[in-house]
């Protein structure tokens, strides 16, 4: 399951963070979810409690915060917003997108004991 995998990669990166600034306990993850990442979200929330066990994180709260799709227009020269990948651009209709954002699924904080 892809979201093993993704909560394997937030469980190393908690564990390094925890080794260097003494972190006893992780109480609240946060992370930022692109429109595109193909995460879903209730498959990601239960490989986070299953795989944070035993770890500082155990028990922590998964907070998601969805981050939106973004594109370059290559026919406005725009940066804008698009809800699906395939989208024509919203401000000139053109087809001519490069998307720059909406891939991520990062850590924003963590909130700690
Ligand atoms: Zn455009």
């Amino acid at each position: 399951m892809h979201e093993m995998s993704l909560c394997e990669g937030i469980r190393t990166v908690i564990e390094d963070q925890a080794r260097s600034h003494d972190i006893k306990a992780v109480r609240r993850v946060r992370v930022e979810i692109g429109r595109f990442s193909g995460v879903e979200k209730s498959a990601l929330e239960f490989a986070f409690d299953v795989v944070m066990r035993g770890s500082v994180a155990q028990g922590a709260t998964l907070e998601m915060i969805d981050m939106p799709g973004r594109a370059m227009c290559y026919d406005c020269m725009h940066e804008v917003e698009i809800d699906d990948r395939l989208a024509p651009c919203p401000d000139c209709g053109g087809g001519k997108l490069m998307p720059v954002a909406g891939d991520e699924l990062r850590i924003k904080d963590l909130e700690v004991i």
